[in-house]
C-alpha cells in the first residue's frame, strides 16, 4: 500500500492568490457591470521587447534546419547566455563570478523551491516576515518545519524575522542562529531594499556563523538608488557563503517563456564538498535544460538593443509606481516601496485588517490589491499594489481611490 508525502498535508489552507480570485469571481459576478482594475498578482503585463522576439524567431528556424538544430541542451547551460551573465550581472559590477558558476533554469521560483533539496532537512531555515510564500511552502513539503500554529500562522522550527515600519522594512539579525537564510531584495511583497552595509551585515553574519544566504535578485532590474546593491556578490566574503537567484521574469517580461539562474560560487563549501558540485549534481539527474530558444531570448536581454529595450519597459512600471505612491500619499496612506521595486506596500487607514481592506476596495473602488497577512503574520495591517498594470489603469485606479 502506498504512502504520500504527508508532509503536503501539512500546509495551512487555501493559496492566497485562489482565495483573491474567489473573492473577485463572487463580486463581478454580482455586479457584472462594474470595472475591476487588478493591481493585485506580481505578472508583468508589457509584449516581450523586440530585439528578444527577433532572437526567439531566428533560434526557431535554426530549429528547423538540421544544420543549425539543438536538441538537448547541456544541463547547465548554454555558455553564450552563461558568459552573458557573468559578463553582464557580474564582472561589469565588479564581482568575481564565473560562467561556469552560472547554472541556467527555467526560473527563480523553481529554483527557490528546489535549491533546499541539497541541503540535510535537519537545516533550520529562516526567512523575513512577510515572505514570498514559496521558501517557506517548499521547506514544509521537505518536512523542514516542525508543526503549524493555526493561531499564530508560523511553523515551530521556522526562524521569523518581521519586517515593519518600525526597522524600515529590514529584517535584524536572528536571536536564534539559523542554517539557511533567505533574503530577498528588492523586496516582494514590501519593495524595500538594503543598502550594501546593511547587506554586508549579512554576509559577515552568515560567514561568522555557517549558514547559507539564498539571495533573490528577481528584482535587480527595478534598483534605482545608487547604495543599493545588484548583487550579493557586491558584498566582501559573500563568495563563501551566498547562493544568487536570477529570474528573467521581471526585468524582461519571461513570466510565460521561463528561464532564470542559481549562481553558486565554487568556494561555497561544506567542509570539503562544494554546493556547486551538489547541486550540478541535481541539475544533471533531474533537469534537461531550459529550451534553446528561450535561451537566445534569453542572450538578447544582454544585447546593446535589448538593454536599451528593456530599461524603457522597466521605466514604464516605475513610472506606475510613481503614480500610485505619489497619489496614495496625496491621499493620506502611509506607504513605502516604488522606488527600487514594482511594489508599493501601504499601511491600511484606521487599523483595519489587511482583507478587510480588501473587501473595501474592491466594493468602493474596484480595484483589486494583495491583503499583507496573506505574506506572513507581519504583513497584517498592509496592503500590496503593483506598478504592473497598464498606465491607463493605473491612473484610473488612483483617482477612484483617491475620490473614495
Ligand atoms: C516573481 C518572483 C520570482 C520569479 O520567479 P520565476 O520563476 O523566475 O518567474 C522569484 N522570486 C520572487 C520573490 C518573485 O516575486
Amino acid at each position: 500500500m502506498f504512502k504520500i508525502n504527508d508532509n503536503y498535508l501539512k500546509l495551512p489552507g487555501s493559496y492566497l492568490f485562489s482565495t483573491i480570485a474567489k473573492k473577485v469571481n463572487g463580486y463581478t459576478t454580482a455586479n457584472p457591470q462594474k470595472s475591476i482594475i487588478r493591481l493585485g498578482i506580481g505578472d508583468v503585463t508589457q509584449p516581450l521587447a523586440p530585439a528578444i522576439i527577433e532572437s526567439l524567431h531566428n533560434a526557431v528556424d535554426e530549429m528547423g534546419d538540421a544544420a543549425t538544430f539543438h536538441g538537448y541542451a547541456p544541463d547547465l547551460g548554454y555558455e553564450f547566455l552563461r558568459n552573458a551573465m557573468a559578463e553582464n550581472d557580474y564582472r561589469s559590477r565588479g564581482c568575481d563570478i564565473s560562467a561556469d558558476e552560472v547554472f541556467i533554469s527555467d526560473g527563480a521560483k523553481c529554483d527557490s523551491g528546489n535549491i533546499q533539496e541539497i541541503f540535510s532537512t535537519d537545516n533550520k531555515i529562516a526567512v523575513c516576515d512577510p515572505v514570498y510564500p514559496v521558501y517557506v511552502d517548499t521547506n514544509v513539503m521537505a518536512g523542514r518545519t516542525g508543526t503549524y500554529d493555526a493561531e499564530s500562522e508560523t511553523w515551530s522550527d521556522v526562524i521569523y524575522m518581521p519586517c515593519t515600519a518600525e526597522n524600515d522594512f529590514a529584517p535584524e539579525l536572528p536571536k536564534e542562529t539559523p542554517d539557511i537564510i533567505y533574503l530577498c531584495f528588492p523586496n516582494n511583497p514590501t519593495g524595500s531594499t538594503l543598502t550594501k552595509a546593511q547587506l554586508q551585515e549579512w554576509v559577515d553574519y552568515a560567514n561568522r556563523v555557517g549558514a547559507v544566504i539564498i539571495y533573490d535578485a528577481a528584482y535587480e532590474a527595478y534598483i534605482s538608488e545608487a547604495d543599493v546593491p545588484h548583487t550579493i556578490y557586491e558584498c566582501e566574503g559573500a563568495r563563501t557563503c551566498a547562493i544568487e537567484l536570477r529570474s528573467f521574469s521581471k526585468n524582461a517580461g519571461f513570466t510565460g517563456v521561463r528561464l532564470g539562474a542559481t549562481i553558486i560560487p565554487k568556494d561555497l563549501k561544506c567542509g570539503n564538498v562544494t554546493l556547486h558540485s551538489l547541486w550540478a549534481r541535481r541539475h544533471g539527474t533531474k533537469y534537461n535544460g531550459a529550451p534553446y530558444i528561450v535561451q537566445r531570448a534569453g542572450e538578447a536581454v544582454y544585447s546593446e538593443k535589448g538593454r536599451e529595450q528593456l530599461k524603457k519597459q522597466i521605466a514604464y512600471y516605475m513610472n506606475n509606481a510613481k503614480v500610485i505612491s505619489h497619489g496614495l500619499r496625496d491621499a493620506g496612506y502611509h506607504v513605502s516601496g516604488g522606488v527600487n521595486a514594482p511594489y508599493i506596500w501601504l499601511k491600511t487607514p484606521d487599523g483595519m485588517s489587511s482583507w478587510d481592506f480588501f473587501d473595501f476596495l474592491l466594493e468602493k473602488a474596484n480595484v483589486v490589491g494583495t491583503p499583507g497577512s496573506g505574506f506572513g503574520p507581519s504583513g497584517e495591517g498592509y496592503f500590496r499594489l503593483t506598478a504592473f498594470g497598464s498606465y491607463e489603469n493605473t491612473m484610473e485606479a488612483i483617482q477612484r481611490i483617491k475620490a473614495l
